[in-house]
């Protein structure tokens, strides 16, 4: 019997299986996954930005733990009969303001970060342009560098996860659940898209963009909704000197990546739900003159394509819910990471791990990301980098 289940076996599903094992509960734990090429999962398709710059310093410890498993993946993930390297490389990260009151929050926030543990340096615009001269910089004031951020390749972390999650006892189980039955105010069993039922005592949504479907089976409605992030890459007839990962405050992003520039758009107001189209014409109209301002280099590019994904944009303040349902009391919610996700799964699937077996928060206190604040409509203030 499972007493355990962990619904979705992307990065998060995986890292709390793996921290369950680790815990030496594998044999009471399954994960049900219904596609082992992880096709529309979001993990595959990120980026794969371990970004230590957050406004709140539960994402930053978060991120920190993260590039320490990152960096030495082999050291902390163990017991898979197939290792995988997610090949860390510290890029850097500039986060661009213009404003006062940004350039205000940008050094408050700085300073938690510094007090956290990061190497992190606030440059107002001449020194911008100085240290990258590649780069004009408009309409900026300051920047925060933090030049230890990291980049990885996302699906060698989830598989990484996975195989030694499998290597250390825990089953998958390639179905989809369907349905989660009720007695009283528990979850009693899971209903799999192949027939079968699985008695159940634990309920982990691990489920990302499909995380509200799941929480509807019993009647919870949360504020998480798929939300479409287009990434487009594309080679410079010129190349630049090797620079941070930029993102500007009102959107602008773009980084070298395998051999190529990337930039993404998001539209936040759009509708959520699941759109598969690459806008093309939002590059060439919208993009493209913007990064031509930001560096003459960019002026003569050829775009090669690219792809799209989906967060799992939480709409009431842009972070996760880790929390059991307070009216469903078996059933732990862990979804809505908006676009952080893969940098914060090695320390929330420790935490979530030590919620299940020791009844909180042992290593890193993750009690801010509670249900509660969606109950009270309360939303946690984060003036930081978005996603
Ligand atoms: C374009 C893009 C770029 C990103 N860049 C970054 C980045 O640079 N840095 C960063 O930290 N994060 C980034 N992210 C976010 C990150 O990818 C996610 O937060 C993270 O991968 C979420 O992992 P997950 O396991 O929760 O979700 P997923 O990988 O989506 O896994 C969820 C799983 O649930 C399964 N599932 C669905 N329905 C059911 C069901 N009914 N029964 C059982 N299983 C089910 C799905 O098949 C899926 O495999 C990015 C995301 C996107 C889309």
């Amino acid at each position: 019997m499972a007493r355990i289940l962990i619904i979705g076996g992307g990065i998060m599903g995986s890292a709390i299986a793996y921290h369950l094992a680790c815990a030496g509960a594998a044999a009471d734990v399954v994960v049900v996954e219904p596609d082992p090429t992880y096709e529309f999962a979001a993990t595959p398709r990120a980026v794969g930005g371990i970004r230590l710059q957050h406004a709140i310093r539960e994402n930053v410890l978060m991120s920190l733990y993260g590039d320490t498993v990152y960096a030495d993946f082999a050291a902390h993930v163990t017991g898979g009969k197939v290792s995988f390297d997610p090949q860390f490389r510290r890029l850097g990260y500039l986060f661009l303001v213009e404003g006062a009151a940004a350039v205000a929050a940008l050094e408050e926030n700085a300073q938690m970060q510094a007090a956290c543990g990061v190497e992190v340096e606030v440059l107002g615009a001449a020194e911008l342009r100085r240290r990258y001269p590649e780069f004009a910089f408009p309409h900026v004031d300051a920047g925060a560098l933090t030049p230890a951020d990291g980049q990885i390749d996302p699906n060698a972390a989830l598989m990484g996860y996975r195989r030694a999650a499998e290597g250390r006892g825990i089953a998958y189980l390639r179905d989809r659940v369907v349905g989660l039955e009720l007695r009283g105010n528990r979850v009693v069993s899971a209903s799999l898209g192949s027939g079968g039922t699985l008695p159940v005592e634990i309920v982990v949504n691990a489920a990302n963009c499909w995380a509200a479907e799941i929480s509807a089976m019993i009647g919870m409605r949360i504020p998480i909704e798929p939300m479409r992030r287009q990434q487009f890459h594309f080679t410079a007839q010129q190349e630049l000197q090797p620079f941070p990962c930029i993102r500007h405050l009102h959107g602008l992003a773009v980084r070298r990546h395998a051999g190529v520039y990337l930039s993404g758009f998001t539209r936040f107001n759009e509708a959520g739900g699941f759109n598969w189209a690459l806008e093309h014409e939002v590059f060439e109209s919208f993009l493209w003159p913007q990064l031509a301002e930001l560096s003459p280099a960019f002026e003569a590019i050829r775009p090669r394509g690219g792809w799209v994904g989906h967060y799992d944009m939480n709409r009431l303040d842009g972070n996760p819910l880790i929390d059991w349902y307070d009216r469903v009391p078996n059933f732990l919610l862990c979804a809505g990471f908006s676009g952080h996700g893969l940098q914060h799964a090695p320390a929330v699937g420790r935490g979530v791990a030590e919620l299940i077996l020791q009844g909180g928060f042992r290593s890193l206190d993750l009690s801010l990301f509670s249900w509660r604040r969606v109950v009270e409509n309360r939303p946690i203030p984060d003036d930081g980098p978005t996603a």
